[in-house]
């Protein structure tokens, strides 16, 4: 594709400056003119008002996506039981079914994992689509891409939506590439454009601080990766019923490249903040291992989970899995108390699906008092200890 500036129509107006987020367009000469930093995404086409620009976008033809129909949800299985994330992107994908007026529907591939599908049908699938193979009953990046691929080749789905777990991020950009499909990781919200029906994929970008929304126009499956924790669950529909279509599993050997020959459990125990209802999280206001401490007392003392942002997991006061933001995790607990937190953007992206949020710190002007529903301002230390005595009190 290029950009071109049709001199006789243009006024110089700056419209496109203002309008390309590269920088990439200046005035010169009272005539627009194009930079070495333009990336060809076309918001100076959009925002010129003079018929200005010309660009051989319109000359390419567009596939014709009429026939993909249907919202489609990868789901996960962990230890035999489904993926939080997979339930909780069925609730977003009802939502978004609805809307279009299509079907629901989830991919399930293992070995014997069709004892899943009444739960499947519960958390609102329409259709089920199993593939059952010993081949697939542990994760490999090319056996599932395979299946996968036939499936969509096959059946020709409108959106499909997969957990940004680690399987997901290995999975997705494979299908990605095999498909020749785009692919929008990490979002955190999911909508139906009102006027073409395409899926706005909004995910933070550059650091946190813009919210991106991408579109799709020219493949599909539209695809789009969710963190656990960030959608919430839908409701339930006990003795719903959901149609099964089998896909026979045909693998070859250059799928099966992989094999596992044993797994260990992990010597600690797991963190799952995604499932904790109580969360005391600390930040660099901790101070260090014995300010860290003191809220894990507070996080045993409400039966919670002892949670933090970057900086306390850089100054090794927290492991990694208990880092809670855009590159930790995403949490949705009833109670989010950060203590010596200032609630950058980063941290936030977090924790804002808590239902309550408690902030203490002692500058006033913090951040997170912004998100906070309880504001305590002032020390921690005298703080934290008060609330853990009036607990013990209570008791
Ligand atoms: C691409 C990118 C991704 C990132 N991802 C994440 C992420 O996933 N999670 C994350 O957390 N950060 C993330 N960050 C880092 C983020 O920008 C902030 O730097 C970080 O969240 C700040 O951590 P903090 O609040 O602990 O420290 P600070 O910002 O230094 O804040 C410390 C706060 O403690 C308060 N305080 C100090 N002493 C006390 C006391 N005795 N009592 C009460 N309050 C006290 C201070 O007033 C201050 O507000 C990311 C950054 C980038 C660029």
């Amino acid at each position: 594709m290029a950009i071109w500036v049709i001199a006789d129509k243009c006024t110089g107006c700056g419209l496109c400056v203002k309008a390309c987020p590269y920088g990439a367009m200046q005035v010169q000469d009272k005539l627009a003119a194009l930079g070495p930093r333009c990336t060809q995404c076309g918001a100076c086409l959009e925002a010129c008002k003079f018929e200005a620009l010309g660009s051989d976008l319109a000359d390419e033809p567009r596939p014709d996506l009429s026939g993909y129909r249907g919202v489609w949800v990868f789901c996960e299985v962990q230890d035999g039981a489904l993926a939080r994330v997979s339930l909780e992107l069925l609730g977003q994908g009802a939502r978004l079914a609805a809307e279009l007026g299509q079907t629901l529907a989830t991919v399930l591939l293992g070995e014997d994992v069709e004892g899943l599908v009444p739960e499947l049908a519960a958390q609102g699938a329409d259709r089920v689509y199993l593939a059952q193979d010993a081949g697939l009953a542990a994760y490999s990046t090319l056996a599932y891409t395979r299946v996968l691929s036939e499936l969509i080749a096959t059946h020709r789905p409108n959106i499909l939506l997969l957990g940004a777990t680690p399987l997901g991020r290995d999975l997705a950009p494979r299908l990605s590439r095999r498909l020749d499909l785009g692919l929008t990781a990490d979002c955190t919200e999911l909508a139906i454009d009102p006027v073409d029906g395409g899926l706005w994929q909004t995910r933070p970008a550059f650091g946190g601080n813009v919210m991106a929304t991408i579109v799709t126009p020219t493949a599909r499956p539209q695809m789009a990766t969710v963190r656990p924790g960030v959608m919430a669950l839908g409701p339930r529909r006990d003795g719903a019923q959901a149609e099964v279509v089998r896909h026979p599993v045909r693998l070859e050997p250059g799928d099966l490249l992989v094999r596992l020959l044993a797994s260990q459990a992990q010597g600690q125990r797991p963190v799952d903040l995604g499932a904790a209802r109580v969360i005391v999280a600390g930040g660099r206001g901790c101070g260090g291992p014995q300010g860290m401490e003191l809220l894990a007392q507070l996080a045993q003392a409400l039966g919670g989970e002892l949670g933090g942002t970057r900086v306390a997991v850089e100054e090794g006061w927290l492991g990694q899995a208990r880092q809670i933001g855009q590159t930790g995790v995403t949490v949705r607990p009833d109670l989010y108390i950060a203590c010596g937190i200032s609630g950058a953007i980063q941290h936030r992206a977090g924790c804002l699906g808590a239902r309550y949020i408690v902030a203490i710190n002692r500058d006033r002007r913090a951040p997170i008092f912004s998100v906070a529903d309880y504001a305590l301002a002032g020390d921690m230390f005298k703080i934290v200890p008060a609330m853990l005595a009036a607990l013990k009190g209570a008791a």
